[in-house]
């Protein structure tokens, strides 16, 4: 039966919904606060630059492929499989070429780093046994229905769990594979796809690797950006309704069922309400704090991020789309940051430069550097006030290790930091990812899909399960989806 749906907010998670619920014949509406759609998926253009403002990394196109097909229109969306993941660089010189060719790869590795081939044979084949025997449990289904635990996978799964390295962080996981420190800070790298601690996170979180390495990196051909616009453009053509600049004050409930929300605009009647809000602000601003689970709201938030936008006037030959330049220490980097709560002043800096593979982003001759570096959330809900020393810190790091003399090529400049993201996104702290993964119950410890306290109120998006990342958010509208077609 057809219902009037209002979804609060347009990040992936509320696009996602918006498309499978207009697809499944519902009257949506969807409440936007920015005059923008994309939440952490949008873009801005500065001169002749072009920049994705927030996610770069793109894999299991599948996800947005799914939607193309379940809408039924003429909208393409294409994108391209990368033959390199990512370039990294570390302190001493060393530059290592990630190539998707699992032989080249493993070549490479043991080339630089002495290790065998076979040892890193063996970390992508645990990544993808993990993913094999946890993705349709812990991703693809709600983790808070008893019936999804009585099955034959999940069955598997308990019979297999020493495969897991339940008991093993990532970091215990990846040292006693690899003998080069070098080699484990790659590996390590992928606790960050989750805004977590790889000397904390479970060695499971590992299976991030299996989705770049064993089924591959891809990149949409007009940039991030062109998700969202794909999404949001299949959902009007769905019919689903916008309302950009209209912030949701409140949700409203009657015998603690749904009955619409509250807007800048005024009140908008509903019979489904779906939050796309990050669920900390859900609970401490649009309902009475009562409903709170507050050991779910407390749990330890996952990282934010400094970005600087640059037009740089030059090309740099040994770059990539992706780029890593490693921190020399990376158990301080995130001792600072999880432990001191604080940046770290030798960070570990990635470096996005779109106009690798499209050239119009940049003019010619130019590159679009995304130059991001990883920072604790900001619990002050101030301004932060270490943006220059951060920018000092990463110059003279690109500088050292890229042997350049990187200032006087910023032709232009923009900045995001966690208080921008917050105040931009709802996003408690400006973590990217909403709570850590840093122990083995986090799983366990993210918000369902749905209010057990109100009836009718649905969550999708990186704050609820499964987490954070774009694919994520686009499964957590597929649950949602699947949940409100149950029922209605
Ligand atoms: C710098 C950066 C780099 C990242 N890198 C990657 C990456 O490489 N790959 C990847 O997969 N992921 C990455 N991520 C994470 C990814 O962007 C997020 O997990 C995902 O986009 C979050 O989507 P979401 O559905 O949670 O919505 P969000 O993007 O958080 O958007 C929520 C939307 O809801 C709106 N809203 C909230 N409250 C209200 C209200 N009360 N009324 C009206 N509207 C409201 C907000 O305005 C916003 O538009 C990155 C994020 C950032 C910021």
């Amino acid at each position: 039966m057809q219902k009037h749906i209002v979804i609060i907010g347009a990040g992936a998670g509320g696009l996602g919904s918006a498309v499978r619920l207009s697809a499944a014949g519902h009257k949506v509406t969807v409440v936007e606060a920015n005059s923008y759609v994309g939440g952490k998926l949008t873009e801005k253009k500065i001169g002749n630059y072009r920049f994705d403002m927030g996610p770069s990394v793109f894999t299991l196109p599948e996800l947005i492929e799914e939607l193309t097909d379940l809408a039924k229109q003429d909208d393409k969306f294409e994108y391209i499989k990368l033959d390199t993941i990512c370039n990294y660089f570390y302190e001493d010189g060393t530059l290592l070429t990630a190539f998707t060719n699992k032989e080249k790869f493993a070549n490479e590795v043991s080339e630089k780093f002495g290790e065998t081939k076979e040892s890193v044979y063996d970390q992508l084949k645990f990544s993808a046994t993990a993913y094999e025997l946890t993705n349709d449990i812990f991703l693809n289904q709600s983790l808070h229905k008893l019936s999804n635990f009585l099955n034959l996978k999940t069955a598997k799964a308990i019979l297999n769990i020493g495969k897991l390295k339940m008991g093993k962080t990532m970091n215990e996981a990846h040292t006693a594979r690899f003998k080069n420190k070098k080699t484990i800070q790659l590996f390590n790298r992928f606790a960050t796809y989750t805004g977590s601690d790889p000397y904390q996170a479970p060695a499971l979180i590992g299976i991030i690797a299996h989705l770049e390495h064993n089924i591959g990196a891809f990149a949409p051909k007009g940039g991030m950006h062109d998700i969202t616009m794909h999404l949001f453009s299949l959902s009007k053509k769905l019919g689903a309704n916008y309302l950009l600049n209209t912030k949701v004050t409140g949700i409203k409930t009657e015998n603690n069922t749904v009955t619409g929300v509250e807007t800048s605009n005024g009140f908008i009647e509903a019979d489904i309400v779906v939050s796309n809000s990050d669920i900390k602000n859900l609970y401490t601003n649009l309902l009475d704090k009562k409903f709170a689970p507050k050991h779910i709201l407390d749990q330890q938030k996952s990282l934010s991020a400094v970005i600087f936008y640059w037009g740089i006037k030059s090309q740099f030959k040994n770059m990539n789309l992706h780029n890593i330049l490693f921190s020399e220490n990376g158990e301080e980097e995130f001792k600072c940051m999880f432990g001191d709560k604080k940046h770290y002043s030798d960070p570990t800096i990635y470096i996005n430069i779109t106009s690798k593979i499209t050239p119009s982003d940049a003019p010619e001759g130019c590159e679009n550097w995304f130059v991001m570096v990883n920072v604790p959330p900001n619990e002050s809900g101030k301004p932060i006030e270490y943006i220059s020393e951060m920018r000092k810190h990463i110059i003279a790091k690109i500088n050292r290790v890229l042997k350049t003399d990187i200032e006087p090529l910023i032709e232009l400049e923009d900045v995001l930091d966690p208080y921008l993201i917050e105040q931009r996104t709802s996003s408690f702290g400006g973590s990217l990812y909403g709570n850590a993964s840093n122990n083995k119950f986090a799983a366990f410890l993210r918000h369902a899909n749905y209010s057990s306290k109100i009836k009718n109120l649905y969550f999708t998006g990186g704050s609820v399960h499964p987490g954070g990342g774009v694919p994520l958010c686009l499964l957590s509208a597929k649950i949602v989806s699947e949940m409100i077609a149950e029922k209605n």
